[in-house]
């Protein structure tokens, strides 16, 4: 397994509640590496770009309100098969479907509330990882 970079986002419904440290901790625990981090606040437009994959589903609108409503983090993850890894423990989309531990398990407040974000394959951890950060931004 190579090592790879994923992109990760720490949503308004967990910086809300100060859960920024427990779920960097579950990151480190499980061996990634933040080797890029800021908090920062979207705007509905930005939120709305870095979604557009999802643009024609139902929840879109809710979606994109619901990321500009606070402060979010975005990250860079970096490991062993990171992608696959923090999927793992992000765990399922939906908390009620979510592996018990998972960040989603103990933190996330409902499918669309749930957290955290992470990038689902090596094409798509480039374009969002480019789209926070520049190069000289991520010290591995
Ligand atoms: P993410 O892309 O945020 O890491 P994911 O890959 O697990 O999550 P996606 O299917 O890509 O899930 O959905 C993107 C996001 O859209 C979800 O994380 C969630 O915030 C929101 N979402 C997904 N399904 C629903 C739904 N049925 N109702 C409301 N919001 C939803
Ligand atoms: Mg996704």
């Amino acid at each position: 397994m190579a090592t790879e970079r994923t992109l990760s986002i720490i949503k308004p419904d967990a910086t809300s509640r100060n859960l920024t440290g427990k779920i960097n901790a579950k990151f480190e625990e499980a061996g990634l590496r933040i080797i890029a981090q800021k908090r920062i606040k979207l705007t509905k437009a930005q939120a709305g770009t870095f979604y557009e994959v999802h643009k024609e589903r139902p929840f879109y609108d809710e979606l994109c309100d619901f990321m500009a409503s606070g402060p979010v983090v975005v990250q860079v993850l970096e490991g062993e098969g990171a992608i696959a890894k923090n999927r793992e423990v992000m765990g399922a989309t939906n908390p009620a479907e979510a592996a018990p531990g998972t960040i989603r398990a103990e933190f996330a407040e409902s499918v669309g509330e749930n957290s955290v974000h992470g990038s689902d394959a090596p094409e798509t951890a480039a374009v969002e990882i480019s789209y926070f950060f520049a190069g000289i931004e991520l010290v591995g």
